[in-house]
């Protein structure tokens, strides 16, 4: 197989997919990889026949035929030689799998809620899709840094939403879809490394609310964010209520009402 070194350089794109999708690994020489199943136009993690035949074929070509289903809806090649990342690169990146977004916001998991699923409250692709499209900027999305974004459907939790640093719950009411959101949960991973349940910041949100109360969530992480601070530590140096306030400014006057009637 040939090995293709950069020189004297690495393309900008090829350093932000090494920073985010390749990892360390125990055994000298090698590297785990992620493959990005998070990408415009598909529901997180799923993938096509054919972009799943494409990922066995870089198994078989660079990761000893093995290839392992993340709990985060990715795939992960776990014996990569360091010295095939460049090979590598270009052919995940032919396959579609190159998004550098492993941890970063647009990484995140959403269970197939009322699209699929029969047990579901609310629908979670939608959500998921919306909030892809308004952080469709890459730069954004790593100025933004590394948060957790679950989403689930009903209260079985597929989504894991209670372990985001943002979750988002479906929940029903007469038949319509609302959104309960919790902040600060952490799934224990190393970038909040106490495992705790999220809290709920209040009522639940109307559909055509949700999107926008992530968005204020995350503009005030923005603008009340310390130098280098990561989400999770300045929603636990601030507490939730320049969050909350935020995301409750989103609301319409009759979803406020609706809302309150969930809520009683
Ligand atoms: S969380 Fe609920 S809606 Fe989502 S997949 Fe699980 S059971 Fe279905």
């Amino acid at each position: 197989m040939p090995t293709l070194r950069w020189r004297p350089t690495p393309p900008f794109a090829y350093r932000r997919w090494v920073e985010r999708n390749v990892h360390a690994h125990q055994v000298a020489g090698y590297r785990a990889v992620t493959l990005s199943v998070k990408r415009a136009g598909q529901a997180p993690g799923d993938a096509t026949d054919a972009q799943l035949d494409a990922a066995a074929d870089l198994a078989d070509r660079f990761s000893l035929g093995e290839l392992r289903v993340t709990h985060d809806q990715n795939l992960l090649l776990p014996w990569v030689k360091s010295d095939d990342l460049p090979v590598l690169y270009a052919a995940v990146k032919a396959a579609g799998y190159a998004t550098p977004n492993i941890g970063l916001i647009t990484d995140m998991i959403a269970c197939p809620g009322g699209d699929f699923c029969a047990l579901a409250n609310a629908r979670s692709i939608p959500v998921a899709a919306e909030l892809t499209e308004r952080l469709a900027d890459l730069d954004e999305v790593f100025d933004l840094g590394e948060i957790d974004l679950h989403i689930s459907g009903c209260i079985n939790s597929c989504g894991h939403h209670h372990s985001g640093h943002i979750g988002i719950l479906g929940v029903d009411k007469d038949g319509t879809e609302w959104y309960q959101v919790t902040l600060g949960g952490s799934d224990g991973s190393h970038h909040a490394p106490v495992a705790v349940p999220g809290k709920v910041i209040g009522p639940a949100f109307a559909a055509s609310e949700i999107a926008d109360a992530v968005e204020a969530i995350l503009d005030t992480y923005r603008a009340q964010r310390q130098a280098g601070e990561k989400f999770i530590d300045a929603l636990r140096r601030l507490g939730l209520e320049p969050f909350k306030a935020a995301a409750n400014a989103c609301r319409t006057t009759t979803a406020r009402e609706s809302t309150e009637a969930v809520a009683a």
